[in-house]
């Protein structure tokens, strides 16, 4: 079977521990590989080879530092179709969707900000005639960056990318649920010859490796994807140190239909936003605010649409969902429908756990679920499922859609579905979110501000705002 090994220095380390944890395939319910169960001593190792190697990495040209990142960009593209079944296996998630959607964004990354570190400029001001103020935008020294499960090489990438990019060194984490792609990108630095030292991967749990990652003193900034929770625990531990954080957290982003939207548009959009990946992405819209003259036919619709959708092997190009991460999160996400009958919803479609046939009979399939008729403040809908489940919420009145939108703890995205202009800018301003859809969903610019405000987190990735993340500001005032 095979062993997943920590990436440390430009080589493969066994982990210090000497014990690994198994990697499960969510398809099947079977182990196939086996990830190192990494501890602090490995962590150690990490930093001291990121220290090492940041003053040769820092001082390099921007130009040089981007032809790396360009080279990673292309192997990854030129591996799409290996790393994208790779990708699939590890997660469950249709190979269609590993394929278009998160081994090519990936290698986009890397594109990105290889560009986008060489177009950076910074300020400069004039004090009268007596002095003129210049910005150094120097790198941090050695960052981590800490990742999720559900979108692994895509999120894993994006920190990573404008880390290096911007002159630091990096020591990151995979989920451990995850840890495949996370591997075969250390395998293609080797390739490409990235500097021993510039990018270590350390595998393991959060509180064995997330931990002291976190709270080691020449870790100078974290930045980090994952539940709100774990986010609490990080912001607690940074704190004492004044570390530069990015929390990129959790969810329940509303999707809002008005009665003027465009109805095909929106009901194909909405089912789409409720249930890719399984509805495992942080940006699903799993609150369906629609307006209340509309609302029967939408439901009845949208029901029959979501009826529609095959739950089937993530290998299928026939499959629009694949199987949930683990066994543990799909007992989760079905306790949550559990409540939701509790708390007096009806389930209009799904609702519970599916077995298929073949190959994927030990597999973690869900139905995807249509839950109606709950209040907009009890626990489904205030609390991320995080799963193929979406709730339909009817509206009156444009205020009542707001109120309802900003009515919990989260403030990701939202998605908003009107053909008036002026009520498209009303709302898009009124809600408390970090990201506004209008008349579209997920649509995604690199170079835009991307993170979340309340409980979704603090900071933003995505363009100069991720490379101003990474580097510190240091103003130099000359008098002449
Ligand atoms: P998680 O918080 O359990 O784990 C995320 C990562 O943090 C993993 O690598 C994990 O090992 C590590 N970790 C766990 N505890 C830690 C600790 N105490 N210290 C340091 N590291 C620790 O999240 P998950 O279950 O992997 O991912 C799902 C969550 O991620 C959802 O809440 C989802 O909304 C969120 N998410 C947010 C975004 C975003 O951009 N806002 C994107 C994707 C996922």
């Amino acid at each position: 079977m095979q062993r997943l090994m920590h990436y440390i220095h430009g080589q493969w380390c066994p982990p210090a521990s000497g014990e690994f944890l198994p990697v499960v395939e969510p398809a099947t319910g079977e182990v196939y590989a086996e990830v190192g169960a990494g501890s602090s001593a490995d962590v150690e190792a990490a930093v001291q080879a990121a220290q090492a190697a940041f003053p040769a990495w820092a001082s390099m040209s921007v130009r040089q530092r981007a032809h790396y990142l360009l080279r990673i960009a292309e192997g990854i593209e030129a591996r799409l179709a290996l790393w994208a079944e790779a990708e699939s296996r590890d997660t469950g998630k249709p190979l269609s969707l590993a394929q278009q959607v998160d081994i090519p964004r990936a290698a986009l990354n890397f594109e990105f900000f290889a560009t986008a570190i060489m177009q950076m400029a910074s300020e400069s001001y004039q004090t009268g005639t007596q002095a003129i103020n210049y910005v150094l935008r120097q790198p941090l020294g050695v960052v981590a960056c800490i990742s999720p499960w559900n979108l692994p090489l895509y999120l894993f990438t994006w920190k990573i990318a404008p880390a290096l990019a911007a002159g630091n060194c990096v020591v990151a984490k995979p989920s451990e649920l995850t840890p495949m792609t996370a591997t075969l990108l250390a395998g293609l630095c080797q390739e490409v010859g990235l500097p021993p030292g510039v990018l270590n991967i350390v595998h393991g749990t959060g509180s064995d490796v997330g931990e002291p990652m976190v709270v080691h003193p020449q870790v100078k900034a974290v930045s980090f994807t994952g539940g709100t929770r774990t986010g609490s625990r990080i912001a607690a531990l940074a704190a004492p140190q004044f570390k530069k954080l990015s929390l990129e957290l959790g969810g329940k982003n509303p999707t809002i239909v008005f009665a003027d939207a465009n109805y095909e548009q929106a009901l194909e959009m909405s089912v789409r936003a409720a249930f890719r990946n399984q509805g495992e992405i942080c940006l699903c819209g799993s609150r369906l605010l629609v307006e209340a003259s509309l609302y029967e036919r939408f439901k009845t619709d949208f029901v029959k649409k979501v009826q529609g959708l095959r739950v089937g092997d993530p290998l299928d190009p026939a499959t629009d969902l694949g199987a949930l991460i683990s066994d543990a999160h799909r007992q989760k996400v079905l306790s949550y429908v559990a409540l939701a009958k509790e708390e007096g919803g009806r389930i209009l479609t799904g609702g519970k756990a599916l077995e298929l046939p073949g190959r994927c009979a030990h597999g973690y399939f869900m139905e995807p679920t249509v839950i109606e008729g709950l209040d907009a403040h009890c626990r489904t809908n205030q609390e991320e499922i995080f799963g193929p489940v979406v709730t339909l919420i009817p509206f009156n009145t444009e205020e009542e859609a707001i109120y309802i939108a900003n009515a919990t703890p989260y403030g990701l995205s939202a998605s908003v579905w009107t053909q008036n202009l002026a009520r498209a800018h009303r709302v898009a301003a009124a809600i408390e979110a970090g990201i506004v859809w209008v008349n579209t969903w997920m649509l995604r610019d690199l170079r835009t501000p991307f993170g979340g405000v309340k409980a979704s987190g603090v900071g933003r990735e995505g363009g100069f705002e991720a490379l101003r993340f990474f580097t510190e500001p240091k103003n130099v005032c000359i008098s002449y």
